[in-house]
């Protein structure tokens, strides 16, 4: 069977050879037979030895590039036959108009849509065969050009009367009698918007002498549109002026939809079926070289939900995925009647969502008058999605993060626009603010942070940190009951840096897995050695990192640091977050009954800042709660935090749990803390966190008061 027609060879020319893999295995799957080259040269001398019926060449090649490569082959005897098939980057018109000087037949933009590929050479070759046979017979001309839905016409220029093959009255959807023979009358038949790009190919075609190729549309009597190209050139008479005109239009109308439905895929969020990335960058690039023109302000809104992850990790990402489509479907009702909610006098607010992936959602607000009116889209954006959301019958609340960035003060083109939106985004979630306006601090901020961190990689060596301890002391006896470790790190260039600037690298970074085990063994080997002065110290509490405990290896990092002091008595305690264990409840209680078992005690930190989980808390192997700072810090002054203080105390009391407070700073709040009946405290009144060498005396003070 097959062999009744033979297999088409395609030369496949392009210096890349991962092209030349995909090119291959699309056409061989087309019923292709493939051969390659890798160079302009090679391609030369393989279409020489083996004729093939197209060639696929490349633009950009070393050596001998695409377009020279065609004009050789072009000279060579028969090389005027093979359709050439040229593979350029996209939207370069220059190098287009170059192929076709070099003698191309057709162009495909890079990167190519391989699915179109097929179709594409397979058009070529049919659309050739139908040249060929031109030459041949004027009837089977005819079959041929039907069959490539080619039409040819020709002009003669002294009488101004076109000649047209049948094709092209079958593809204009008219008789002769309706496409009179006057040229015009076929621009009567071309859409109103491209009839001046036929007009300029036409000037260009008899002024400069050029031929020329141009895609337009032709609108059939009954309304149906048609995509054609053309293509054209002049002949001259032995004056050297134009004789006629000739030319070929073929009707591209499913070649065109096919590319359609690929860019389709190409632009859209598959997910939520909004624009993707992609569009909406390109709709910024639009928006801005717009606004440039008309001095109207654009805001670019990038969205982020805080806590996504927290939905995949424990309802699955079906359930993410469902609360994704579910903000979009949101974002685009809001949108949708933005006029009302960013109206300006000209009533032209207008807007363009598109989800820039992951959690990420941006949006384009144009036509505003000035900056601030995206505020009332922000705040309406926030509202509808701090509405609950449903996930399968499961309840639950969500927030976002909102960055924005403002054309034309926080910059000029859509990748910085983008990116000072993001770091007004990261800002906002630093800060818990719902929303952020970018400034140009925020980069500044980003860069000290980034010099930051390349430093701490520097000092990965673990002699650059050093723990502090601050006591907690008994607030019936005054007697020091605990030390809590806390971290400094001594950058050789600025001196000791607070927790809070460099526990988050460490975190972002992973480096706090190593840092953390550290610790651990650090205040272990501390307390040993206290014991071995003849002190009694108290234990010992270091903080725990989330990225510490979510590790499996946490049990063993803990063993390995209790084992140093050899004994049972290692002294060792931990304190953790809320947050944390919320994070993945199951796989934390089992861990912290491992740890518990060895003898190490777990405190709650900044407890009463996390959501409740008081279901939770009777499940915990815990041992004491931390009352956070902020509450301590207002009791005497706010009758809600005295409240919540209060609470968190008789909480502790029916748990059996011990309850300490933190950040206590004046007299007055120790007395409120005694009259609560708290257990005990912590903060700068008794002592700030001290060097290793200053907690004897501080043991020895802390005995002393509760003696006096
Ligand atoms: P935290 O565990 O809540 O620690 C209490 C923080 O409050 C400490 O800040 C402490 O110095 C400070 N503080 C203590 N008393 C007072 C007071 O009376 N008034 C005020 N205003 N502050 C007081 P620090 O040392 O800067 O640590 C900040 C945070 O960094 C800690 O919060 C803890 O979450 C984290 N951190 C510190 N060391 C480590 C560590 O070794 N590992 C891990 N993973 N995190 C650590
Ligand atoms: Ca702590
Ligand atoms: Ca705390």
């Amino acid at each position: 069977m097959s062999t009744l027609i033979p297999t088409q060879l395609v030369l496949v020319v392009d210096d890349d050879s991962m092209m030349r893999v995909l090119a291959r295995a699309t056409l061989e799957q087309g019923g292709f037979a493939v051969e390659e080259a890798n160079d302009g040269h090679a391609g030369v001398s393989a279409f020489e030895r083996l004729r093939p019926d197209i060639v696929l060449l490349d633009v950009l090649m070393p050596v001998l590039d695409g377009f020279g490569a065609c004009a050789a082959l072009r000279k060579l005897e028969g090389g005027d036959h093979a359709p050439v098939l040229m593979m350029t980057a996209l939207d370069d018109s220059d190098s287009i108009n170059r192929a076709y000087e070099a003698g191309a037949t057709d162009f495909i933009t890079k990167p190519i849509a391989w699915p179109m590929l097929v179709h594409r050479v397979r058009y070529l070759l049919r659309a050739n065969r139908a040249f060929l046979d031109l030459a041949q017979s004027e009837a089977r001309l005819a079959n041929a050009q039907r069959i490539a839905q080619l039409g040819h016409w020709e002009w003669n220029v002294a009488t101004d009367q076109v000649r047209r093959s049948d094709e092209i009255y079958r593809i204009a959807g008219r008789t002769p009698e309706q496409l009179s023979a006057a040229p015009k009358s076929f621009l009567d038949i071309v859409h109103p918007d491209d009839r001046p790009i036929i007009e300029d190919a036409l000037y260009a075609a008899l002024y400069q002498q050029q031929p020329y190729n141009v895609d337009f549309r032709i609108v059939r009597p009954d309304g149906a549109i048609r995509i054609v190209h053309e293509q054209g050139e002049v002949h001259y008479d032995g004056a050297r002026k134009p004789a006629h005109m000739r030319g070929t239009i073929q009707d591209i109308t499913e070649r065109k939809r096919a590319e359609e439905r690929i860019r389709q895929l190409a632009l859209y969020d598959s997910l939520t079926g909004l624009p993707n990335r992609h569009s909406f960058k390109d709709q910024l690039s639009h928006a801005v070289a717009r606004a440039g023109r008309t001095n109207e302000v654009l805001a670019i809104l990038l969205l982020d939900l805080d806590r996504f992850k927290r939905i995949n990790d424990t309802l699955g990402h079906e359930a993410g995925d469902l609360l994704l489509r579910e903000v979009a479907s949101r974002l685009t009702k809001i949108l949708r009647n933005m006029d009302y909610l960013a109206r300006n006098d000209s009533g032209e607010a207008n807007s363009f969502l598109a989800r820039q992936g992951g959690d990420e959602f941006t949006v384009l607000l144009g036509g505003l008058k000035q900056a601030q009116d995206a505020t009332k889209v922000v705040h309406r954006i926030l509202e509808e999605v701090s509405r609950p959301f449903d996930l399968d019958g499961n309840q639950i609340v969500m927030s976002a993060s909102i960055g924005i960035a403002v054309h034309p003060v926080d910059g000029n083109d859509a990748d910085n626009l983008l990116k000072n939106a993001g770091a007004a985004t990261h800002y906002a979630k630093q800060q818990s603010k719902n929303y952020q306006y970018y400034n140009s601090g925020m980069n500044a901020a980003a860069l000290e942070k980034l010099a930051l961190e390349s430093k701490l990689r520097n000092a990965r060596g673990l002699e650059q940190f050093v723990l502090f301890y601050q006591p907690k002391v008994d607030l019936s006896t005054g007697r020091v009951t605990g030390l809590e470790a806390l971290m400094r790190w001594n950058d050789p260039g600025t001196g000791l840096v607070p927790a809070v600037q460099f526990i988050p690298l460490l975190e972002e970074t992973g480096m706090i897995v190593e840092v953390g085990a550290w610790a651990m063994k650090r205040a272990v080997s501390q307390y040993a050695a206290w014991q071995a002065a003849g002190l009694q110290p108290p234990r010992i509490a270091v903080n725990v990192s989330q990225v510490q405990l979510k590790r499996n290896d946490f049990v063993t990092s803990v063993q390995q640091a209790i084992a140093i002091a050899g004994k049972p008595d290692h002294g060792l305690d931990i304190e953790i977050t809320e947050s944390m264990i919320m994070e993945d409840i199951e796989a934390s209680i089992e861990k912290l009954k491992l740890i518990r078992a060895l003898g190490v005690g777990i405190s709650i930190d900044d407890f009463g800042t996390g959501y409740s989980s008081l279901r939770y808390l009777t499940r915990l192997p815990i041992t004491a709660l931390k009352i956070d700072l902020a509450f301590v810090r207002d009791m005497t002054t706010n009758a809600n935090n005295m409240a919540i203080v209060s609470t968190i105390i008789t909480l502790a009391r029916t748990l059996k749990l011990k309850v300490i407070a933190e950040g206590v700073e004046t007299e007055e709040q120790r007395k409120f803390l005694q009259l609560l009946k708290c257990d005990e405290f912590q903060g700068y009144l008794f002592s700030k966190p001290v060097l290793a060498e200053q907690v004897p005396a501080l043991l020895a003070r802390g005995g002393k008061a509760a003696a006096g």
